[in-house]
């Protein structure tokens, strides 16, 4: 079995008993986007989540996929990263317990900090009397390509 089957699984699983103690259906629909979310581990948006939906054929309302990604992530299945610009952005909840995500404040990219000493010394840190699921740091800054165009921006006014 792949390694993405088995994420669905356990989530799937995680899913049903948090329905269940919350006294909420398994319906076809909600346990339809889960299989979506869990098929990749890149950050989307509910319009890209809509775009999912429809490769699979699968119609569901926009209000539909906003409650479900409430749903899940109250349900510890799905992340909603701090919203930076219109559109908020979800990521299903990283296998690994601990994680680093790098914000850019201009375009808005989130990208994955893979950093094993870094990420270890987040996990070691101690929390009393608090039972973490998972550890999530954000940095917020300038990627790359931002960086450059800035730096363009400023020789450009530079010459003037
Ligand atoms: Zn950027």
């Amino acid at each position: 079995m792949s390694r993405e089957n088995t994420l669905l699984q356990r989530a799937t699983a995680q899913l049903r008993t948090f329905l269940q103690a919350n006294q909420l259906r398994c319906t076809k629909e909600r346990l339809a986007i889960l299989e979506a979310i869990y098929q990749t581990d890149k950050p989307f948006t509910i319009d890209g989540l809509m775009q999912m939906m429809q490769q699979k054929r699968f119609h569901v309302s926009m209000a539909t996929l906003y409650a479900a990604a409430d749903l899940f992530a109250r349900a510890n299945l799905l992340l909603r990263h701090p919203a930076t610009g219109a559109s908020a952005l979800y990521q299903r909840i990283p296998d690994s317990g601990c994680s680093c995500y790098l914000i850019c404040n201009s375009c808005e990219k989130v990208s994955q900090l893979e950093k094993k000493d870094a990420l270890e010394l987040i996990e070691s840190i101690p929390t009393k009397r608090f039972t973490p699921y998972h550890r999530i740091t954000y940095i917020y800054g300038l990627c790359m390509r931002c960086k450059a165009k800035q730096k363009r921006q400023l020789d450009k006014q530079k010459k003037h």
